[in-house]
């Protein structure tokens, strides 16, 4: 038998049926829900109403073990019951199952450590206006549903920790919640957000999305520069107190990632610093290449403006000539490539048009005019 739009199949209807019973509501209310376009699963399949019934008891952390109920509407060891209107139940638990599915959840050795109660409030301004109150017991029910990882470690109160990648929902609660500071970068931005995102407002609107979401195969540039900042964290200079403030800056979505010495300036530029901050950039760029010479290269700054003229020539036929800046690494000045492509009359050249960087930068040997780049002074030093 083929389910069609008109004919609920039989998993729905033992779904419905299920769900009628457990709420106390019809069988046509029930399957109404499930039939909801943002019922349906965005990250994921429906969620299984009757997995979601079987969980309150079966779970080993939250379910009742055949005794009294452990999980209520207001959390774990709560005296609630649950509040269901037989309306939006069903569709609000299918919600709260796709924000969760979001997340990268724990793994291994990884203890869960974001609150029920933030993650509920996380749902809340996520899901919203398509779910605008989820209760701390929903959020733990949907969790313990899908499996994520669950840790109970005061034994007392409403909440508990649930399993997902702390930075991802620290990140999402800043994007959605009011009164955050919006993350500078998206190193930590769940591979699914935009999709759930724009699944969520289709099918609020009534679309039916049948379409799966395919996860993304995780990519895994490697970042030796990054690595080799964050190793330094911890050391008692300049270079430790560098990498100490670059860490916490990738930490908390301030500023992206570094993957080279040439981005690490670039996010310089971008973010407000001390000049002694600038230094130990320098300092720190300098000791990368001094010990990595192998993954190490000397750098290319941005380009800030560049144009090409013709050139009517000196006499023997007519030519161009072509001027290009960049920013230096210190940001307040510029590179400047000049090239003079007349005949009779050719000439290239680059220099760096900045105090401060003439006294603390060099052309990389090796390299000609137009593939220039840059080494700190103090690679050179005799130490
Ligand atoms: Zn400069």
């Amino acid at each position: 038998m083929t389910p069609s739009n008109n004919t609920p199949s039989r998993a729905l209807q033992q779904d419905a049926r299920a769900w009628s019973r457990f709420t106390g509501t019809n069988y046509t209310s029930a399957l109404r829900q499930m039939s909801s376009p943002l019922a349906q699963g965005f990250l994921g399949p429906r969620v299984s109403a009757r997995r979601l019934i079987v969980t309150l008891n079966d779970h080993e952390l939250v379910g009742a073990q055949g005794g009294d109920p452990f999980l209520g509407e207001n959390g774990v060891r709560s005296d609630s019951p649950w509040r269901f209107d037989g309306k939006t139940d069903y569709i609000q638990l299918a919600l709260i199952t796709d924000m969760l599915r979001m997340f990268r959840p724990t793994a291994g050795s990884e203890a869960p450590e974001v609150g029920s109660y933030s993650l509920k409030h996380t749902a809340e301004w996520f899901l919203s206006p398509h779910c605008s109150y989820v209760s701390n017991g929903r959020l733990i029910w949907a969790a313990a549903a899908l499996g994520f990882p669950i840790a109970d470690p005061d034994g007392d109160g409403p909440n508990v920790l649930i399993g997902v990648s702390e930075r991802e929902h620290d990140y999402v609660r800043r994007m959605v919640g009011s009164g955050y500071a919006q993350p500078q970068a998206d190193h930590y931005r769940p591979a699914a957000y935009d999709h759930l995102r724009a699944a969520l407002a289709r099918a609020g609107a009534g679309e039916l999305i049948t379409e799966d979401w395919i996860r993304p195969e995780p990519v895994n540039d490697p970042a030796p520069f990054h690595d080799w900042l964050v190793q330094q964290v911890g050391r008692n200079d300049v270079v430790g107190d560098l990498t100490g403030d670059y860490s916490a800056g990738v930490r908390d979505s301030d500023h992206r990632i570094a993957r080279s010495a040439a981005e690490l300036l670039a996010i310089f530029h971008e973010v407000s610093h001390s000049p002694e901050a600038y230094d130990a950039v320098v300092i720190s760029i300098a000791e990368w290449m001094r010990t990595n010479p192998s993954s190490a290269a000397p750098i290319r700054t941005e380009p800030i403006g560049g144009d090409t003229h013709d050139h009517g020539g000196w006499g023997a036929g007519s030519g161009t000539t072509e001027r290009y800046e960049y920013l230096c690494p210190c940001g307040s000045g510029a590179i400047v490539e000049e090239h003079d492509n007349i005949p009779g009359f050719r000439e290239h050249d680059v220099w760096i048009a900045c105090e401060k960087c003439r006294a603390e930068w060099r052309f990389a040997e090796g390299k000609g005019v137009r593939d220039w780049a840059l080494e700190p002074e103090a690679l050179h030093a005799t130490v």
